[in-house]
């Protein structure tokens, strides 16, 4: 069913409330009903919700200018938020371009490469391999990218068909390799493939480094990291990290590359980078890239509202509070909590297969047995229903049905990184009762 309406088109089972505030972790429905934010709506709340030195910083600065053309003036706010990311990131990553969301963050890092490509002489190089599955974006580019079918068959016939490897999936693999080994067998899928493609084809490999939406916060054996690394730089490939869902603190560390010590080439960022409170994104990228397009007369690519003031002045406040807050380390801390409970949950509901994540972008997946790691039959549309059952009790969670080229339901929780001790308990306690609910609804076993 949908919402009633002639202004959005936006498919929802059920009738969704209007939102009327939010405060912290929670929001507030117009009924007064109190939800806990599980998943920072689309992993984008990353501060919590209606942070009240975010909006006086962003009041201030509506009440000098809200919009100045790039090209018209330089401003503080832009310049002050590029040196703040520059500070952020790892060495290396030293320039920075704006942009107001993921898709256009992503497209711009393509576009980059590109560019730096043709600048070095190397014009055969267009070709991006991504990961299957994967997301990237909704706009024809990114969508290219993007590994997942459903989203991509209508406009199957407009897009290039750009080459994917499997993502590494390497829970649902039967097999007697080691972790590292498997880390390094999905790596030379992409050496494969490169050679497959002609190395003098192939500009870049698009990666998230720990999956988002499409795979549940899949992420890869350590020695994936750093084999991908060596592989690109063996060819003069690209390497691109799409951390518009890690990026900005979610996974315990500003960029996920961190984790594994990994400097890529190009970084897009967007979601926990404006944390909401303004459409904002951004690719953070090499000079050694950025420089020879720029002395060959400049970036051909820009968006209008790439940059204005107001959207960096929320950004800059954003990345403020990460560091005042400590919350990037909040993120790790509490990340290992949440993986606790959840792990604790795998005692009780024999249908949960796996649980994975970093920092707070944890997931667990359904499973109709756990020796063949078989999905649950999709009749009981368990990835819409758990997540109705655990908003009737005031949980919002964020569901799919896909992974590593089969369906199954996964659940993703991340809650914004301000997140105590306690609330992590309260969210537990609601999952524990929603899935109660699902089991016993769904004819499946719990072990009391
Ligand atoms: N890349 C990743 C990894 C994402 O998770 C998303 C959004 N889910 C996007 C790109 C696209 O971002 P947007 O919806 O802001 O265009």
């Amino acid at each position: 069913m949908s919402d009633a309406n002639s202004c959005l088109f936006y498919q929802s089972r059920t009738p969704r409330p209007f939102l009327d505030y939010g405060e912290g972790i929670y929001l507030f429905d117009e009924t007064g009903k109190r939800y806990i934010d599980g998943s920072s709506g689309a992993m984008v709340s990353n501060i919590g919700h209606s942070n009240p030195r975010v909006l006086a910083k962003m009041k201030a600065q509506m009440d000098k200018a809200t919009f100045g053309y790039r090209l018209h003036f330089r401003t503080h706010p832009s310049e002050d938020l590029a040196a703040k990311t520059v500070a952020m990131t790892p060495e290396g990553l030293d320039r920075v371009f704006f942009v107001s969301g993921g898709s256009e963050a992503v497209e711009s890092a393509v576009k980059l490469a590109r560019q730096y490509a043709v600048t070095q002489g190397q014009s055969s190089r267009h070709r991006v391999i991504s990961r299957f599955p994967s997301y990237h974006g909704c706009t024809f580019g990114a969508l290219d990218l993007t590994g997942y079918d459903p989203l991509r068959e209508p406009f199957a016939p407009m897009l290039e068909g750009m080459p994917k490897v499997a993502a590494p999936a390497t829970y649902l693999d039967r097999d007697d390799l080691s972790e590292e080994e498997r880390g390094l067998k999905y790596a030379e899928l992409l050496r494969d493939r490169i050679l497959e493609e002609g190395p003098e084809n192939v500009l870049a490999f698009l990666m998230e480094p720990v999956g988002g939406a499409s795979t549940g916060a899949l992420v890869a054996p350590d020695s994936y990291y750093g084999r991908v690394r060596e592989i690109c730089d063996e060819f003069g490939v690209l390497l691109i990290y799409d951390e518009v869902m890690t990026g900005a603190g979610r996974t315990g560390k500003f960029l996920a590359a961190e984790h594994w010590g990994i400097t890529p080439d190009i970084v897009a960022m967007s979601k926990g980078f404006g944390a909401g409170y303004a459409p904002l994104g951004a690719i953070v990228a090499s000079a050694r890239l950025v420089e020879p397009v720029l002395d060959a007369g400049g970036f051909l690519h820009g968006f209008t509202y790439a940059g204005n003031p107001l959207a960096c002045s929320a950004g800059l406040a954003v990345l403020e509070e990460l560091e005042d807050q400590g919350l990037i380390g909040n993120a790790a801390k509490m990340g290992e909590v949440l993986m606790a409970g959840l792990r604790e949950l795998m005692d009780r509901y024999p249908f949960i297969g796996d649980v994975r994540g970093k920092g707070l972008l944890t997931a667990f997946e359904f499973v109709s047995d756990r020796a063949t790691l078989a999905p649950l039959p999709p009749s009981l549309d368990a990835h819409a229903r758990l997540v109705e059952l655990a908003y009737e009790r005031g949980l919002i969670i964020y569901s799919r049905r896909t992974r590593g080229g089969t369906a199954g339901d996964h659940f993703l929780i991340a809650p914004p990184l301000i997140i105590t001790e306690a609330q992590i308990g309260d969210i537990m306690a609601i999952l524990r009762d929603a899935l109660d609910a699902f089991a016993k609804e769904a004819g499946l076993p719990i072990a009391e």
